[in-house]
């Protein structure tokens, strides 16, 4: 084999991602840091696309974007069943992988990916290249995974639902709090698995990279390292311009669902007061039902807020609810999300608390009001209620649905109640110390660097070696 660390060239790292929003944002950020600190990054995204190993279909900033085959037909719409998504990717594309690496024109001394794409350690393996996973969600859920399908502690089981339970690092967790697939009700079987193989083969990966940082989950990373699971948070992982860098000349991102309505969400802001507006999205996964979209509007016209809301599904929807506040607000099927959430008119995101949402909210110093669902929502709502304090979660009814009422009372507690000071203080502490991790010599800074230089220094070990 061809040496990978290629003499008097920068060295290359390969990072690998799913097609979803969720995934391609932070390891996107995490390929422009590397870029920063001068490796060459080539970013290769599953699709439906045709394998084309040859051919650079784009790049952006200066990270080199490449697609490969999922494995899945073309007409396959990849969103209507996950499980059996997840496992016709685990099936079909590692020899697609394989192939692309062997084909590649450039040599590779670090594949990095998503803990979703467990395989590609194996991949990694066979061609012997190191492996890196960036964990894309909160340290607390790494945390909470790690234990769980380690068995290390009890969790809730078919008979006991309503139990707690207090991990290293982290407050105490109810089952509501718990990511939904710790718990007997969970239906998505492929993620579970995933994750269990995931913890049961750490030993492959040689970095555990985090879309955190140290000082927003502390206690937490710190048990990790004293339990001797070393893991490197170096996040936030958002677009530069989101910390207030306007030097990178790098704003593009990959975005998946691009409507033409980012100069329409902005001109809109501008013409809003300081601080005044509601902005509501549920990312990019979740199918909101039209009783929560109907009780949403009816908690909006209840207090009379400017918001600007994110529908994604809006061609099926019946308008007639949404007439009767269409002069109070802009709804969209997609916004420039990190513009949004740094725009001066935004008072509050009422959020699905995906972890990108969240971290974007931090780097913006914007309060949160959570409306979680599933996987590790439930969790992040948590930490934002209780570790972090910046906001609140909105209550279920009797009936499992949140309530006009209850929107319209969170919205008012987070911009206007007796707690609404401390919940913008805690956000605008977040932002300053989100921006001083990433700034030279700050923890996650360091971290990089720390990575970079690994990267490197085992790439001409091996180079020594062959
Ligand atoms: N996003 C966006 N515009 C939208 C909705 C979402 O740019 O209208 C981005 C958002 O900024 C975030 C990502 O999509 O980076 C969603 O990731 P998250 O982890 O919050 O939620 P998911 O979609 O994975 O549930």
């Amino acid at each position: 084999m061809d040496s990978f660390c290629e003499q008097n060239q920068q060295t290359n790292v390969l990072v690998v991602t799913l097609q979803a929003q969720g995934h391609i944002n932070p390891l996107l950020q995490l390929g422009k840091r590397l870029v920063s600190k001068g490796l060459h990054v080539t970013l290769a995204i599953l699709t439906n696309a045709p394998t084309n190993s040859s051919s650079a279909l784009n790049s952006i900033g200066s990270v080199h974007i490449e697609f490969f085959s999922d494995g899945v037909t073309m007409d396959y719409s990849r969103e209507v069943d996950m499980d059996y998504y997840m496992d016709s990717v685990g099936k079909f594309a590692p020899a697609n992988l394989l192939a692309f690496i062997r084909s590649h024109r450039r040599k590779f001394a670090c594949i990095i990916t998503s803990p979703f794409l467990p395989w590609v350690a194996d991949v990694a393996k066979e061609v012997d290249v190191p492996n890196a996973m960036l964990w894309i969600q909160a340290c607390a859920l790494y945390q909470i995974y790690r234990r769980y399908y380690n068995q290390l502690d009890e969790f809730s089981s078919e008979s006991n639902t309503n139990m707690s339970v207090k991990l290293p690092g982290l407050p105490v967790f109810s089952a509501d709090e718990l990511p939904s697939f710790v718990l007997p009700s969970n239906t998505v079987h492929s993620i579970d698995g995933i994750l269990n193989t995931v913890f049961h083969s750490l030993h492959k990966v040689k970095w555990v990279l985090g879309n955190s940082f140290l000082e927003l989950e502390k206690d937490v990373i710190a048990s990790l390292n004293e339990a001797g699971c070393p893991f490197w948070p170096v996040g936030p992982l958002v677009p530069a311009t989101l910390l207030g860098k306007e030097d990178y000349n790098d704003h593009d991102g990959y975005d998946i669902y691009k409507a033409n309505s980012e100069s329409d969400c902005i001109e809109w802001l501008n013409q809003q007061k300081p601080a005044s507006v509601v902005y509501i999205s549920f990312g990019t996964v979740l199918s909101v039902s039209v009783k929560e979209i109907e009780s949403i509007a009816a908690g909006l016209k209840s207090i009379n807020r400017p918001f600007l809301w994110v529908i994604r599904s809006l061609e099926n929807l019946e308008f007639g609810f949404l007439e009767e506040i269409k002069e109070q607000g802009l709804v969209v099927s997609w916004s420039p999300q990190t513009k949004v959430l740094s725009h001066p008119s935004v008072g509050c995101f009422l959020s699905h608390c995906g972890w990108n949402s969240l971290l974007e909210s931090i780097a913006a110093g914007v309060p949160v009001i959570g409306c979680p669902q599933w996987t590790d929502q439930p969790t992040n709502a948590k930490l934002v209620m209780d570790v972090w304090g910046v906001g609140v979660k909105l209550k279920m009814n009797s009936e499992g649905v949140i309530s006009g009422e209850e929107v319209g009372r969170c919205v008012e507690e987070v911009m206007s109640g007796p707690r609404s000071e401390e919940f913008r203080k805690n956000a605008l502490q977040l932002k300053t110390v989100a921006r001083e991790v990433l700034a030279d010599g700050g923890s996650s800074d360091n971290n990089i660097k720390m990575f970079v230089n690994e990267v490197i220094s085992s790439c001409s070990s091996h180079s020594k070696q062959i």
